[in-house]
C-alpha cells in the first residue's frame, strides 16, 4: 500500500499517510459510540511520523485523561482519537479515507459493550 489520502467532509482538513497501516479495528464501548454517534467505530492505527496533514489542522477535544479526539471545526466530521497508551500512533476514522473499501478490519474490541443488535460479519473471516 503506497499513500493513503483522507479528508473530512467538508475537505477542510485533508491528510496523507506513508505505507500500510499498523492495524485496522472496530471498536464497540460506549465513549466512541457517543463520540461519534455511530453503532461502532472502525479505526485505522498509524505511526504519527508517517502522517502529514496537508490541509488545515483538525481541533482537539479530550474526551477522558489522556485521550484525545480530532475533528473538523468546519464540518464537525470526527478525525481521529489519540491516547497516551500509544503516543506514536494516531487512531483515524475509516470513513475519511478515499479508498476505504482496501482497509479492511481486522479485529473487533470492546466487543462486551457491542450493541446487541449488530452482528458483524468480517470479509475473509471463517469463525
Ligand atoms: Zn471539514
Ligand atoms: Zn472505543
Amino acid at each position: 500500500m503506497a499513500t493513503l489520502k483522507g479528508s473530512c467532509q467538508c475537505g477542510a482538513i485533508q491528510f496523507q499517510i506513508e505505507g500500510a497501516p499498523k492495524w485496522i479495528a472496530n471498536c464497540h464501548c460506549l465513549d466512541c459510540r457517543r463520540a461519534t454517534g455511530a453503532a461502532f467505530s472502525t479505526y485505522v492505527g498509524v505511526e504519527m511520523a508517517n502522517v502529514k496533514f496537508a490541509t488545515g489542522t483538525p481541533s482537539i477535544y479530550s474526551s477522558s485523561k489522556g485521550v484525545k479526539r480530532s475533528f473538523c471545526a468546519d464540518c464537525g466530521s470526527p478525525i481521529a482519537y489519540q491516547g497516551e497508551r500509544w503516543p506514536t500512533e494516531i487512531h483515524f476514522f475509516v470513513g475519511l479515507f478515499e479508498r476505504a473499501e482496501d482497509l479492511v478490519p481486522q479485529e473487533q474490541v470492546y466487543e462486551a459493550e457491542k450493541l446487541p443488535w449488530l452482528h458483524i460479519v468480517v470479509e475473509g473471516d471463517v469463525d
